[in-house]
Formats: C-alpha cells, sequence, structure tokens
C-alpha cells in the first residue's frame, strides 16, 4: 500500500513549491471518515484514495487535484457532508469532489453498450472542471487494479464491459493513452480471459526471435538518423494485446499476419528534426500509401502530435513508425494533463480557480495552435455539445437537444407516452410539461388513459418527432371530426329522399360518386362533406338526378339555408379545420367579441354558441371545438335587444332613427305597453361586432324618456 509520504515526496519532485500541508489535510480527514471501513481486499479502505491520489501524483497534477482525490469517496460513503469539505478545504475542492460525487451517482444500466456515446458525452458534460474526469479516471484505474476481489463474476464482467465502452475512450480522448491502455488490457482479460491468454502465450511464443527483429530494425533507424546528423532516440514495443486482439479481429488476421504488434517510436529534438526524419525513413523503406498522418501539422483535438507512417520493412513486413519530439512525448503520454500539470513560474491567478480555468491553460501553453481561440471553441463543442442527457427512472440514458421539454422525452420513449402524457417528475418532483431538462436528471413522465396531446405543446417542444407527432395527431383528429360530421350530415339529408346513406355508402355507385367528384374513396368524399367544401345535396343529385318529391327538396333547401356555408364570411373561423359549416345558436345570437363556443351538431354543421348561453352549458363536452371570431368578416349579426321607456309620442322613430344613424338595421321589431304605462320594445338588430352593438346601446340610452337598453340573449 502506498503511504502519504510516497505521494508527498511524487509532488515535491516536480512542483517544490506545493502546498503540502493541503495534501496532510485531505489526507488526516480522509483517513478519520473511512476509519473502520474495509475494501473487498481486505485493506483498509483507506487504501484506495491514497492509491487513486498516486496516481494523481503520477499524472503530474496539481495538489488541489491531489487533496480532492484523497477526499474523492468521503462524502459517498461517510457521514462527511459537502459542506463540511468547503468549510475544511474551500469551495474549489468542494466543487470537484461535489463532481465525483454527482459522477458516481449517475444511474447507469447495465448493457448499454450502444448507449457507450451518449453517456461518455454525459460524463463530459457534467464535470465542468476537467480535474474531476482526471480523479474519475484515476479512480476507475485503481478499481480495475484491484477488480479481482469482486467475488461475483458477473460483477467483474459489468464493471470491465462499463470501463471499455466509457472510460477506456474518454481517456483516449482526453489524450492520456497509459490509461486508456491500461483500462483497456485489463477489462479484455476479463471480458475475453481465453483471448486474452492466447495472445499473451502468441507474444511470448517466439519472444527472442522477435527481441532481435526489433533491435535490427532499432539499429538501421538509428544508424541511418547518424548518418544525417540526426540526433534521436529510438523505442519499440508491442502494442496493447486489446489493441492486437482488435486488429485481428477487425481485420480478419491470424496472428501470424499481424505483424504491426510491434510499434516503433523515433522521438527527436525538434519539429524540422521531426519531417527531416520521415524523409529518411521513407527514403529507407517504402511507405504505404495513405498510412502517412501529420499530426504535427494538424494536431488532434486531444493535443495530440505525432507523424505517423507505416512502410515496408527491411524483411518486406509492414512496419509501424511514430515521429515525435520530446515533449510531443510527453503531451501522448499524459494527454490534458501534461499541460494541466506544474509549470515553474506559475503565478496563483485568481481566475485558475474558475471553473474553466483549465481551457485557458491549455490555450496559453499551446503556443504552437495557429488560433488559439479556434482551438478552445473545439474543446468546448467536444466537452459541452448542445444537448442534454437525461435517464428514464429504469436508467436509459437519453439525448436530447437542449432546452427539449418532460415532452420531447416521453415522445421519445414512444409516441403513445407522449400523446397520453399529462405531467412529468423530475428527480422525483412535479415539474410544468415545459421545464427545460437538464443532464443527469432522471426524468419520470406521467400518463393518462385517453389523454391527448394539446396544441399549445407546438409553442415548447424542440424535437422534430415530437413537433411531427403533435401535428399528426391533431390532423388525425381533424379527419375524425369532418368524418362524422360529414356522415351524419349525410345520413339526414339523404333520409329527406328516403334513402338509406349508410348502405348506400358502401355501394359501388357511392364509389363512382365520389371518383366523380375526384375523390379516391368514399370516405374521403364524406370528410370532404364533413369540411364543407362538398354538400351532401351535390351528392344526393348524383345518385337521384331528377328529384321526385319537389316539395321534399324544398324542405331540405329551406333546412339549408339555415345553415350559412363557410368559406369566407361566417365570421367565425374553426381552429384547424377550414371550410366548414357553422350555423350560429340561435338562443344566444353571438356577435363577434363575444366568447364562443362551437359544438359539432348531428347533421347542421358546428353550431357557435356565446359561452355563457344555458343551452351551450347542457351540450355534451365531447362535440366541443374551439372556435374563434374570424377578424376580417364583413358580415353582420342578429343580437336581440330590449328598451324600456316611458309612453310617449315620437319615441318608436327616434329609436329607428339613433339605430340606422350607427349603422345597424332592424331585422324585427315588437312593442308592449306595460300596466305601469311603461313600454317594453324588443328589437332585432343586425350588428357589425360587439363594439358596434355596445355603441348602438349606449346611443339609445340617451333617448329622452329611454329608462333602460340591454342585449338579451
Ligand atoms: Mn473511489
Amino acid at each position: 500500500m502506498i503511504r502519504i509520504s510516497d505521494i508527498i515526496d511524487k509532488i515535491t519532485a516536480y512542483n517544490p513549491e506545493a502546498d503540502l500541508q493541503l495534501i496532510d489535510r485531505a489526507y488526516i480527514y480522509s483517513a478519520k471518515v473511512h476509519d473502520g471501513q474495509v475494501r473487498l481486499s481486505g485493506e483498509p479502505y483507506l487504501s484506495h484514495p491514497l492509491e487513486v491520489a498516486g496516481i494523481l501524483a503520477d499524472m503530474r497534477l496539481d495538489e488541489v487535484s491531489v487533496a480532492a482525490g484523497l477526499l474523492h469517496d468521503v462524502v459517498e460513503d461517510t457521514h462527511a457532508t459537502e459542506q463540511e469539505i468547503e468549510e475544511m478545504f474551500g469551495p474549489e475542492i468542494r466543487h470537484i469532489v461535489s463532481g465525483v460525487t454527482k459522477l458516481s451517482k449517475l444511474p447507469f444500466s447495465s448493457a448499454q453498450a450502444r448507449e457507450a456515446e451518449s453517456i461518455r458525452k454525459m460524463i463530459l458534460a457534467m464535470a465542468d472542471d476537467i480535474r474531476v474526469i482526471m480523479i474519475k479516471l484515476a479512480d476507475r484505474l485503481h478499481n480495475m487494479r484491484t477488480l479481482q476481489y469482486h467475488r461475483s463474476g458477473a460483477k467483474r464482467r459489468k464493471i470491465a464491459q462499463e470501463t471499455l465502452d466509457i472510460y477506456a475512450p474518454i481517456a483516449a480522448r482526453l489524450g492520456i493513452y497509459w490509461i486508456k491502455n491500461e483500462l483497456e488490457s485489463t477489462s479484455f482479460r476479463y471480458l475475453m480471459p481465453e483471448e486474452y491468454t492466447r495472445i499473451e502465450a502468441l507474444v511470448a511464443k517466439d519472444r527472442q526471435e522477435r527481441e532481435s527483429y526489433i533491435e535490427t530494425v532499432k539499429r538501421i533507424i538509428r544508424q541511418k538518423m547518424e548518418e544525417n546528423n540526426l540526433q534521436c532516440q529510438v523505442l519499440g514495443r508491442y502494442k496493447n494485446f486489446y489493441s492486437i486482439y482488435q486488429k485481428m479481429v477487425k481485420q480478419n488476421l491470424a496472428f501470424e499476419d499481424v505483424y504491426d504488434i510491434i510499434a516503433f517510436r523515433i522521438i527527436l529534438d525538434t519539429i524540422p528534426h521531426c519531417y527531416e526524419a520521415l524523409g529518411v525513413v521513407h527514403s529507407l523503406w517504402k511507405p504505404i500509401a495513405k498510412k502517412f498522418k501529420d499530426y504535427i501539422g494538424m494536431p488532434k483535438p486531444n493535443m495530440y502530435q505525432s507523424l505517423h507512417t507505416t512502410v515496408i520493412g527491411p524483411f518486406g513486413e509492414r512496419v509501424e513508425i511514430q515521429i515525435r519530439t520530446r515533449e510531443m512525448d510527453r503531451v501522448a503520454e499524459s494527454g490534458i494533463a501534461a499541460h494541466w500539470s506544474y509549470k515553474e513560474g506559475r503565478t496563483a491567478d485568481p481566475k485558475t480557480a474558475a471553473t474553466f480555468a483549465w481551457i485557458q491553460q491549455l490555450v496559453e501553453n499551446q503556443a504552437n495552435f495557429r488560433d488559439p481561440k479556434e482551438f478552445l471553441e473545439n474543446v468546448r463543442i467536444d466537452l459541452f455539445p448542445d444537448e442534454v442527457y437525461v435517464f428514464s427512472p429504469k436508467g436509459d440514458i437519453k439525448t436530447l437537444p437542449k432546452g427539449a421539454t418532460p415532452v420531447d422525452f416521453a415522445y421519445q420513449i414512444h409516441s403513445e407516452v407522449g400523446n397520453q402524457c399529462v405531467g412529468a417528475k423530475v428527480n422525483g418532483r412535479m415539474v410544468p410539461l415545459k421545464y427545460e431538462l437538464q443532464t443527469g436528471e432522471i426524468v419520470e413522465i406521467i400518463t393518462q388513459k385517453g389523454h391527448h396531446p394539446s396544441k399549445d405543446w407546438l409553442n415548447f417542444v424542440k424535437t422534430v418527432k415530437a413537433r411531427s407527432r403533435i401535428r399528426q395527431w391533431i390532423k388525425i383528429q381533424e379527419k375524425e371530426r369532418s368524418h362524422t360530421l360529414g356522415r351524419e350530415m349525410c345520413e339526414k339529408a339523404f333520409r329527406k329522399y328516403r334513402l338509406n346513406f349508410n348502405t348506400l355508402a358502401k355501394s359501388e355507385q357511392m364509389e363512382k360518386v365520389a371518383q366523380g367528384f375526384g375523390f379516391k374513396s368514399v370516405d374521403d368524399l364524406i370528410i370532404s362533406i364533413g369540411y364543407g367544401k362538398i354538400t351532401p345535396l351535390q351528392v344526393v343529385r348524383r345518385i337521384m338526378p331528377k328529384p321526385e318529391d319537389a316539395e321534399q327538396e324544398s324542405l331540405l333547401n329551406r333546412l339549408m339555408g339555415r345553415m350559412r356555408k363557410k368559406k369566407t364570411g361566417s365570421g367565425v373561423v374553426v381552429k384547424g379545420v377550414d371550410d366548414i359549416l357553422i350555423r350560429f345558436g340561435k338562443c344566444c345570437q353571438p356577435v363577434p367579441g363575444d366568447p364562443i363556443v362551437g359544438y359539432i351538431t348531428r347533421g347542421y354543421g358546428v353550431a357557435v354558441h356565446r359561452t355563457n348561453c344555458v343551452n351551450a352549458l347542457k351540450m355534451n363536452p365531447e362535440r366541443q371545438i374551439e372556435v374563434e371570431w374570424d377578424l376580417d368578416t364583413e358580415e353582420q349579426f342578429p343580437a336581440k335587444i330590449v328598451i324600456r321607456s316611458l309612453d310617449r309620442v315620437g319615441l318608436l322613430a327616434d329609436v329607428a332613427s339613433i339605430i340606422s344613424k350607427h349603422g345597424a338595421n332592424i331585422l324585427s321589431a315588437k312593442t308592449e305597453t306595460q300596466a305601469d304605462r311603461t313600454v317594453e320594445s324588443r328589437f332585432t338588430l343586425s350588428v357589425n361586432d360587439i363594439d358596434h352593438l355596445n355603441r348602438v346601446l349606449s346611443g339609445l340610452k340617451k333617448v329622452r324618456h329611454v329608462l333602460d337598453v340591454y342585449r338579451i340573449s
């Protein structure tokens, strides 16, 4: 077990001015709160945070990272609280420890390989300080090193799979290749022990032969470089077993055919020397086309720099060669960590404690980036994409665009879940349906059978899927409604001619009629009647070219006359539906400006009533439909009013003149003298809208001897 003094020695070696007291205090606190806890290995629990801190010191990270490493499990596994951490170690360490704790609490479910990319992005998006990721990687590395102590094989495989799918790629993305390689190799050993052992044996076999091969190649390279006055170091090493295995599977090769299980590396002093060395290698051995990559000119986003080439070697075999400077080699091994590590003369700028300080550091240290801003942009986009990652209660992960709501999430699960969604809980608490989801949240959708999407949802949903599903539902609803309406209208109209519409609807004759109107099916014809584009009478005429009963027809005509055919001019729009038959309730006679509601009647189109109309209140709410006034209308509408006045000569003439002066018309009038000699006059006027009516009413109130004027329904 590593001791705290070993860790302090490591830190002092690369940063003599480090705040060692901080490390000491973190160690003592961690030892105190973990006291009595034991690892599966039987060692005291403290060995784990110590090893993790040791790995972080190996990565030459700052003392804050190492201290946070010592404390990384205290909030999750002991009685310690985040507040206590802040009081004792300050907000920076609290922020990092809290980030690590949050990551360990993410409810990943097993067998999520296909969601691995989302999970990786989620982890990167959640860790707003790169040191959180470093600690998480060190934590995972030590847990993999001690995986044999887990008694359950299934558990071991689950952890190994997660490491391979999630953590090794994150290490690669950050450019920390030594961690990536170790995580891959260890996972491979637990997931495919037979293949691992086989490759291990194959590598060991003919070892001597291979070693002498490595020496030969190294000698030839060194010699050639010397001839060209290039000072260099040449390395030859075996690739990690997992990469060899992948190569065999991907390229369907036998082990003997995997030539490049050995990779050579040439390390030089300067960048110009690297390109010179490349020229030398290419003149020595024939390069394989398209295998050359210049990561010096075009560094990877994780700042990896190197020249890669593959050539036909001295024995006709493929040889993979990397060429880079010493500094590049250091970055290649520790990636982003190389830029984070202690640099002499670094001043304690308060800004460096800020959340994104590490990115600034990267840019400052990266003089050979031509455009640091562009680089910054790339890192940001990579680490904080415009996406949020949330969980279902079962731990399934869903990727959504930023700003997405529970409704988007519901449609992501299933169209029906979306359609029947009535509410949502986030982390166990109820939220409005337009709530903006945040990465890491657990979202639970509450559904209700028979519930339907609302048009309002279109105002806040962010995903194409939700939007199109809501629209689709509204369209289907309109169609269904028009179909019902159309059928009822036809039934009624056909009955007047003693025809049974429902029987006829299934006949070939009706099919021909539909085609005659240009429809594919009878249903389409019925829908069109519901929309008001065609009247039932037009259909009757095609079925019965010469109606026999003239009286019946005139009755129907009168009936139809009562409905105003809507295209333009009825003054009312049924929401979301064009061209529908509109009829106004005789009972309440709405005028534009009145709050109104529509009802689908049996055979008479949509009846429009004022919302406070007694008859409307009695109607079946299932047949209710949203309607609104079309403000462009030029029609006039009937309205009933009552004028109470004293009896006098010329009163009616005065009233009539006021009404016409205001541009309204009298449709009917009836006057009664009461026992108390007052007069009650009832008028039906035609007016443009509610404002117009109110102007007429207040004009009438000024007429001499008028006591009261009001609208009735
Ligand atoms: Mn841990």
